[in-house]
């Protein structure tokens, strides 16, 4: 026992009981972006190290500190992708796909980043997400809004709140860049280590840092709003108006960045109070940049992320996880012929019930301990095949969840019965 080998640190098996409440998350979100024309697209869990670096950003948390780096055999660097858009890109533009149509795609799989361990953050964590590639406008940015909202109320979950931001197009941000330097060159004694550095390659992820002894100078700090150009803020004007008349609430966060460098235009963040520090369940935006920056000719672009671990917890903690789905028979049997007469009565009746949620007793034990067994499967009833059953061509039908009296059926009527006894 004491040299058992364990899970990694912050890594987690998904154990039989909990498959339900993940079923019916994986359920819903597939069934919903598939009827929003959304397509599935799978890619490999590892890529080429490179790729994160080109496109999440060398100066963000996710490469700095937090990816899973390794050198193949051949002494290539490797990485478990620690999010999944660098790869959706790099599989369209290698497809060439991407130069085709109007793409919507949809993703689900496990994420890796070497994070300190707490509730909501894990090192392996599943994400769903959804991308768009050839759509300029602010329509496709609400139409993946709306798509989220309506997973939410899909689920029955509560307390999610939508928060909006615009960084604007490249040139609004390469101005803004300089405004801001200017602003935190000032305040350099009042940075902390990773933000002196930030201020030199990529001054924006300052406004990002979740250190608390920065917040009042970034809350102090210009605001890109007034780096906009007319274009950038026609375009957010045209996404707030949308979900106005769509009736999606929403508050507009100017400190809002975001942790990958791609975005440009709307970014937008779906969070919860409910959850503790942990906060964001998805989070997303528009990433016109990121096609030409993998080596694509330049592609409109924007998706979302959410986190599936962070969605679990609200939907346990809100009562509306999926439970265990209860066996609906329980079938015991003893004696010598019993199960060659009873596998073949088990199969006629799978035969004719397809759904039918049948466990058959494995294994014998006396049919006290077989019982035991029954109740626990959660079953409603239990069919009972002993020597005397054999003889007489039937078979005893128990109820277990309710005050009836148990009745024998002829095996060969039991197929047709079933309804009935159910
Ligand atoms: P955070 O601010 O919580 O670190 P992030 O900005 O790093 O989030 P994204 O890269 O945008 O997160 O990922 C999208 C979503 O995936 C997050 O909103 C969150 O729900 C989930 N997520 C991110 N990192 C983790 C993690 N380590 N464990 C569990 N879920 C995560
Ligand atoms: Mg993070």
């Amino acid at each position: 026992m004491g040299n058992q080998v364990q899970v990694i640190r912050g890594m987690h098996d998904v154990l039989p009981s909990d498959m339900p409440v993940w079923n019916q998350l994986e359920d819903n979100y597939r069934a919903l972006v598939e009827s929003y024309g959304y397509r599935q697209i799978r890619t490999p869990i590892v890529e080429k190290t490179a790729l994160f670096k080109r496109s999440v950003g060398e100066a963000t948390d996710i490469v700095e500190k937090e990816m899973y780096t390794f050198d193949d055999k051949n002494g290539d660097s490797l990485s478990l992708r620690p999010e999944n858009t660098a790869s959706v890109v790099r599989a369209v533009l290698e497809s060439g796909i991407v130069n085709d149509q109007l793409l919507r795609l949809w993703y689900c799989g496990p994420m890796f980043r070497h994070e300190r361990p707490q509730k909501g953050r894990y090192r392996q964590f599943q994400q769903f997400g959804a991308e768009t590639f050839g759509m300029s406008g602010a329509d496709i940015e609400s139409e993946l809004i709306f798509m989220a909202a309506r997973f939410w109320k899909q689920l029955g979950l509560e307390d999610i709140a939508l928060q909006i931001n615009t960084l604007g197009s490249n040139e609004c941000r390469v101005h803004f860049r300089q405004v801001l330097v200017e602003y935190l060159s000032d305040h350099r004694s009042s940075l902390d280590e990773d933000s002196l550095r930030r201020l030199e390659t990529n001054p924006l992820r300052v406004l990002d840092s979740k250190n608390p002894d920065m917040q009042s100078l970034i809350n102090n700090a210009p605001k890109l709003q007034g780096s906009l150009n007319q274009a950038s803020s026609e375009h957010f004007s045209q996404l707030k108006s949308i979900l106005d008349h769509g009736g999606v609430t929403y508050e507009v966060n100017p400190r809002l960045v975001r942790g990958l460098d791609y975005y440009c235009h709307t970014v937008f963040e779906w969070v919860t109070d409910s959850l503790g520090s942990q906060g964001t369940i998805c989070a997303g935006g528009r990433y016109d940049g990121l096609v030409e920056q993998l080596g694509g000719k330049p592609s409109h672009a924007a998706g979302f992320a959410m986190g599936c671990e962070r969605l679990i917890s609200m939907l346990v903690d809100q009562n509306k996880a999926n439970m265990e789905h209860p066996c609906d028979i329980y079938f015991s049997m003893r004696g010598d012929d019993a199960a060659s007469i009873g596998q073949k009565l088990a199969e006629s009746l799978r035969d004719h019930h397809p759904n039918l949620g049948l466990t058959v007793h494995s294994g014998g034990g006396s049919f006290k301990s077989q019982m035991k067994k029954a109740d626990k499967s959660g079953a409603k009833v239990a069919l009972i095949l002993g020597d005397s059953e054999i003889e007489s061509g039937s078979i005893v039908v128990k109820y277990l969840r309710e005050d009836r009296p148990q009745i024998e059926v002829l095996q060969i009527e039991l197929a047709g019965k079933l309804n009935e006894i159910l």
